[in-house]
């Protein structure tokens, strides 16, 4: 699930992001800040908001307490998309990747002179979308940058890029808040009871469980519990249930299945009264449902399955056929998968 960029122009840095912003704001000041910088971090931590903040602060006339005014030419031009020295870089709408003509685009215009205060900054989100020509294409504008240069790739998935651009960028990770601050974060935007659980899917990533919030199949994810309960009790078909289940996001329903089975563990080796522990905590009933005949040990190997099944995400994998056989052995029981080895099983 892709992130929708923030609607207005972010100016200071998020709550679990001030420690990186500092570290960054004082290589700034002392003129030690390189022209190249990666954004790392996992899913929903607010790279792009970090990114797109410190490119207000570098382009900023007259910053304030180390951000962005907010109010001069400079941070009016950015808020209006209108700055002649910003140059964000994203995926275009009908297409899948970044593409080459798009980073020799970036590229020329950065070779030009910067408008105002020097400063003349590409940001590339998610960097991980750039094909291999216009990876190839942004090494060149690496290896030459022209004076007041600042690049900033945002990527979730560095390990993707190629390593002669990872080499070449210095990193900036931005952390995944602790589970507290992040449910804090998200109550002071809109209060919900569900915080807990859409953080626990979204891996943490506070602005992914935002996202969630919005999704509506995310608001039938007690009814995907409760057809998880049918195929154990064999009220459901694994395959229909693929069949159905494969129209939504992969990734997201392997999450789903992930944090259904981490409860189902907790309950399971806490002798199943550990409520307020588990993440569905509004999903009790149906998980203590779910947990006849059912041993640790299958499990625990259901959930190395299910980590395996996220690792394929975004490969072309066949997402059906993939459900079908985590849906088998979730309406067997687990019992072949708790009794041999993973190997044994052929896939
Ligand atoms: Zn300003």
């Amino acid at each position: 699930m892709e992130i929708k960029s923030l609607q207005q122009l972010s100016l200071t840095p998020l709550p679990w992001q001030i420690s990186a912003w500092q570290q960054l704001h004082a290589r700034m000041e002392n003129g030690t800040l390189p022209h190249a910088l990666l954004v790392c971090g996992a899913a929903g931590t607010g790279k792009a908001h970090f990114a797109q903040a410190f490119a207000a602060l570098a382009l900023c006339r007259h910053p304030e307490k180390a951000h962005a005014c907010g109010h001069c030419g400079s941070c009016h031009q950015l808020a209006a998309a209108a700055d002649p020295d910003y140059h964000p870089v994203t995926i275009p709408e009908d297409k899948t990747a970044i593409l080459v003509d798009q980073i020799r685009e970036l590229s020329q215009t950065l070779a030009l002179t910067s408008q105002h205060n020097g400063r003349k900054i590409g940001l590339l989100t998610p960097a991980d979308a750039m094909n291999a020509n216009a990876a190839n294409s942004l090494l060149k504008t690496l290896e030459e940058p022209s004076a007041g240069t600042l690049l900033l790739l945002v990527t979730a998935r560095p390990a993707r890029l190629p390593a002669t651009i990872r080499s070449r960028y210095q990193a900036v990770r931005i952390i995944t808040p602790a589970a507290d601050t992040a449910v804090q974060w998200l109550n002071d935007r809109e209060p919900r009871p569900d915080w807990p659980a859409l953080l626990g899917i979204a891996g943490g990533g506070p602005l992914l469980a935002l996202e969630l919030a919005k999704s509506a199949w995310m608001q039938e994810r007690l009814r995907f519990y409760q057809m998880l309960v049918e195929l154990r009790t064999g009220q459901r078909n694994p395959l229909s249930c693929a069949a159905e289940t494969s129209r939504e996001d992969l990734s997201l329903v392997l999450r789903l299945l992930q944090i259904w089975i981490t409860d189902l563990i907790i309950l399971t080796t806490t002798g199943n009264t550990s409520g307020p522990e588990i993440i569905n905590v509004d999903a009790f009933a149906l998980l203590q449902n779910a947990l006849t005949r059912i041993n640790l040990r299958g499990l625990h190997a259901f959930l190395s399955r299910l980590n395996e099944a996220l690792a394929l995400v975004g490969t072309p994998v066949n997402g059906q056929l993939l459900l079908e056989g985590l849906f088998m052995d979730w309406s067997e029981g687990l019992q072949t998968l708790g009794a041999a080895p993973l190997a044994a099983r052929g896939g």
